[in-house]
């Protein structure tokens, strides 16, 4: 353990790909495997590099930069949604890629993980524009991706209509119809009930699981929830449907707190389609307060490294959902767990996306479309199993739940690279 211990202290906390690098090495360790392993398993097998050259509105031409990481195919085809943001970048898309081999792992699907994105800000390019730049990158990664090699999906800022321009795209390079070439469809174009909201739905299912370990009722529960996009508005709902009162929600620009529970219908249906909301409003508080208020559940559901060191002493809830992907460091996952505050991490909590991508991808597979009933009701199933294998293993070898959960997600991607004779 030495040896890791020096390696740790090394880690850019901030940086999301060492970290989780770190993380793969302590589960891989834990589970017996020899170094030869993690030096597969820490880098995807591709990453491919685009630059993506654009018409703009105005008559000029940009060239964006996109990003397409496929981190191992040894058990099926890579998986994993595109992200459209400023702030991406080669290090991050590559770290989100690992993370989705492990949401496929801790599911349980017949895929390993994968990654895209543009550095590019939609709140600042029209719906032509954005077509465009869809098509584009789908042009310059064609070569990569397809139902059986690699299946995209929508992550941060992008959509069901995003996916729709991609699809087509696609469908015209290779002159097929190929709906399952991509996931978080349109329904109309083959996709499934249920995606839309299952991120939400599966973080739903994960508090409800955590709520009963640790004897909290759901009902009056104190929720505070950081992003208003698609995983943390559905799940303001969801909660707010269940009896909980959620006090506090933030943006990309503020927060808003109000301790008899905010008025969600009213938020609904004032929030832009990216996710905004708090411009509308005088009294509002930062993401830095919203994080620290009183409250019994916390679920960061923007962005990464938003409860790290400075802040991670000062959280008040008793349990921590991860809607988002990678928004603990690992400094403050061991502090929340040394404060005994239940964290229940990304890689389980927000796999519900990808649980019900794969099953949109089986319906367009089979030609045979399921009601909304059997969607949810498979993933209940899911990520119930899922969330008490981890708690159970978490307990038997005393490890957080982080580490639990790296152990089961990365255990099959391992075996499977044994069998296939690469390590
Ligand atoms: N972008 C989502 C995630 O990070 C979903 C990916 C998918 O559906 O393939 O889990």
């Amino acid at each position: 353990m030495k040896e890791m211990d020096d390696y740790d202290k090394q880690i850019d906390q901030l940086d999301v790909l060492g970290s989780t690098q770190t993380v793969i090495k302590q589960a891989l360790t834990k589970l017996g495997y020899p170094n030869e392993m993690y030096e597969l398993l820490r880098e995807p097998l591709r990453m491919l590099t685009v630059r993506i050259p654009i018409r703009m509105d105005d008559g000029s031409t940009k060239i964006f930069t996109g990003y397409r990481a496929q981190h191992n195919d040894s058990v099926g085809p890579t998986k994993g949604g595109v992200r459209f943001h400023p702030d991406v970048t080669e290090r991050e898309v590559k770290a989100l890629s690992i993370w989705m081999s492990l949401k496929a792992g801790i599911v349980d699907l017949p895929y390993g993980g994968g990654k895209g994105g543009i550095v590019c800000d939609p709140r600042e390019m029209s719906f032509r524009e954005l077509e465009r730049l869809s098509r584009g990158y789908v042009r310059a990664i064609s070569q990569i991706v397809g139902p059986t090699k690699d299946i995209p999906a929508p992550d941060v800022f992008t959509n069901s209509q995003i996916m729709a321009w991609m699809l087509d795209e696609y469908s015209k390079i290779r002159e097929f119809d190929s709906p399952g070439f991509i996931t978080g469809k349109p329904l109309v174009l083959g996709g499934s009930h249920g995606r839309e909201s299952a991120t939400a739905k599966g973080v739903t299912i994960c508090i409800n699981e955590a709520a009963k370990k640790t004897g909290l009722d759901l009902v009056d529960a104190r929720v505070v929830i950081q992003g208003f996009g698609n995983a943390g508005s559905f799940l303001a709902k969801f909660l707010h449907d269940a009896g909980a009162k959620v006090v506090g929600i933030g943006d990309a620009y503020g927060a808003l707190y109000e301790p008899d529970g905010l008025d969600i219908d009213y938020l609904l249906d004032r929030r832009d389609s990216f996710g905004t909301v708090t411009k509308l409003f005088k009294n509002t508080i930062t993401n830095e307060e919203l994080l620290e208020l009183e409250c019994d559940i916390l679920v960061p559901a923007a962005i990464e490294n938003q409860i790290t060191k400075d802040n991670a002493a000062n959280i008040q809830a008793s349990i921590v959902v991860e809607a988002a992907n990678g928004p603990t460091t690992m400094e403050a996952t061991e502090i929340l767990s040394e404060r005994g505050i239940l964290l229940v991490p990304d890689v389980l909590a927000s796999s519900g996306g990808v649980t019900v991508s794969y099953f949109e991808w089986v319906q367009n597979n089979q030609g045979y479309y399921w009601t909304d009933e059997e969607v949810e009701g498979k993933l209940e199933i899911v990520m119930r199993n899922s969330f008490n294998n981890i708690y159970q293993l978490a307990k038997t070898r005393k490890v957080n739940m982080r580490l639990a959960s790296y152990m089961i997600g990365v255990r099959k991607m391992a075996e499977a690279s044994r069998f296939r004779g690469w390590v």
